[in-house]
């Protein structure tokens, strides 16, 4: 599918996150200003889409869509909807579009607007499903021998995270406290975590409830859009405490995504299948069709004051198991799945070095630290480092961008129990 014009010459540029084939949604403030509100980005603006609707631009639906701020209201109304809003969206943002100088006004600098969290985060889910990750860890952790646990090639490892703790976008990050156990001490010390790292994920959110079990394709169905997801997750925190439940602390502090959801319909043309199964799944959980995307990724982390640097370079095709089929395997026990459930893909680590998806990986444990273009290294996060998450699926003379998903390290509080 080629470039689609818009009468927005931002929105044409080659290299442009935004153009008319992407429309992302999100939502927005303007500078200085608490009136946060549904948008829709397009080349370097913003389409106030609370306002195009006041307006009578926007009429897909008998409910007003645009009265809270968030998407959920849309989601909610299902795949009709979804549909009718991104055809009419494309129709007023259409080189020669007769609502242009009706929709003009409309348009926010995106550079002078503030982003908010772009959905009510219902509940969320983070699986464990890049097979290289997945070797990586498990071969520091348990060694190379034990590294995929016996269940890991039959179905997604998940756990039950927190929504409370989920934050959009250029939110600071405070460096937890927890427990640490030194195997050099008997007892474990409550510290703060030396070992903070990210990890490079997508996020699946979920647009249609469901209750009981689904198919793989229904749930493919039921995804609404995508976003950039950083599990930021402190190691140390983990290793002593993740037998025999999994990740507690050490994934709770806060989960980092992108300010833009871009739509499963945006995605389309980018589909591909996931890798050769070693072994037969079983049926529930079969692949039928290509449920993966080809998404270029990218992490930078930039010392406080320094430029960034690239530290690893991936693509989301590199998973195993597609959220469609961690969004199935979540409802076989009957688990109801609400409108909002965000599903974190799992760390997205190529085969080699370079595209490791974790300081964890890249450092290997600490024992390798890597080299930044300042010439500074990392084992792990120092306080003042911002880390990036970049990505964008590669369109013929386009791009579909999801826009940074960042969050700079703070530094621990001094004594988290003073009052
Ligand atoms: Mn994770």
């Amino acid at each position: 599918m080629p470039l689609k014009q818009s009468w927005l010459a931002t929105a044409n540029s080659p290299d442009c996150a935004f153009p008319l084939n992407n429309l992302p949604y999100g939502v927005f403030s303007d500078a200085g200003e608490d009136d946060p509100r549904c948008g829709v980005a397009i080349g370097d603006r913003i389409l106030d889409c609370r306002a195009a609707e006041a307006a009578g631009l926007i009429d897909v639906s008998d409910a007003a869509l645009f009265e809270l701020p968030f998407w959920n209201d849309l989601m909610e109304e299902g795949p009709a909807v979804w549909a009718a809003l991104r055809a009419r969206l494309t129709e007023l943002l259409a080189d020669g579009a007769p609502e242009q100088a009706a929709v003009e006004p409309l348009l926010v600098p995106m550079a002078e607007a503030t982003l908010h969290m772009p959905f009510m985060v219902s509940e969320y889910t983070d699986f464990y499903a890049g097979r290289n990750h997945a070797t990586n860890v498990g071969t520091m952790f348990r060694g190379a021998e034990n590294a995929l646990p016996p269940n890991w090639l039959h179905m997604p490892i998940g756990y039950n995270g927190r929504a409370s703790s989920v934050v959009v976008s250029g939110t600071g990050i405070r460096r937890p406290w927890g427990q640490l156990k030194s195997p050099d001490h008997d007892r474990p010390a409550f510290l703060p975590s030396r070992r903070f790292d990210l990890e490079l994920e997508m996020g699946a959110i979920v647009g249609i409830a469901s209750d009981g079990p689904i198919t793989v394709a229904e749930a493919d169905a039921n995804i609404f859009g995508y976003v950039l997801l950083n599990d930021w997750s402190a190691r140390d925190i983990q290793a002593w405490e993740y037998q025999p439940l999994g990740p507690f602390q050490a994934k709770a502090t806060a989960t980092t995504i992108s300010p833009w959801i871009v739509t499963k319909a945006a995605l389309e043309p980018f589909r591909v299948d996931t890798p050769p199964r070693e072994v037969e799944l079983l049926d529930h959980l079969k692949d039928c069709g290509p449920m993966l995307y080809d998404i270029e990724l990218a992490v930078t982390l930039a010392p406080e004051g320094k430029p960034a640097s690239v530290i690893s370079r991936t693509n989301y095709r590199e998973m195993y198991y597609s959220s469609a089929q961690q969004l199935a395997h979540h409802t076989t026990s009957g688990c109801p799945m609400n409108v909002g459930d965000l599903l974190g893909s799992g760390t997205i680590s190529g085969p080699t070095k370079p595209e490791r998806g974790a300081l964890l990986e890249l450092s290997w444990g600490g024992k390798e630290p890597i080299t930044l273009d300042s010439g500074e290294t990392r084992s792990f996060l120092e306080d003042g480092d911002t880390l990036t998450l970049h990505g964008a699926a590669r369109g013929d003379g386009y791009i579909v961008g999801f826009g940074p998903c960042a969050g700079q390290v703070l530094p621990a509080l001094k004594d988290p129990y003073k009052r």
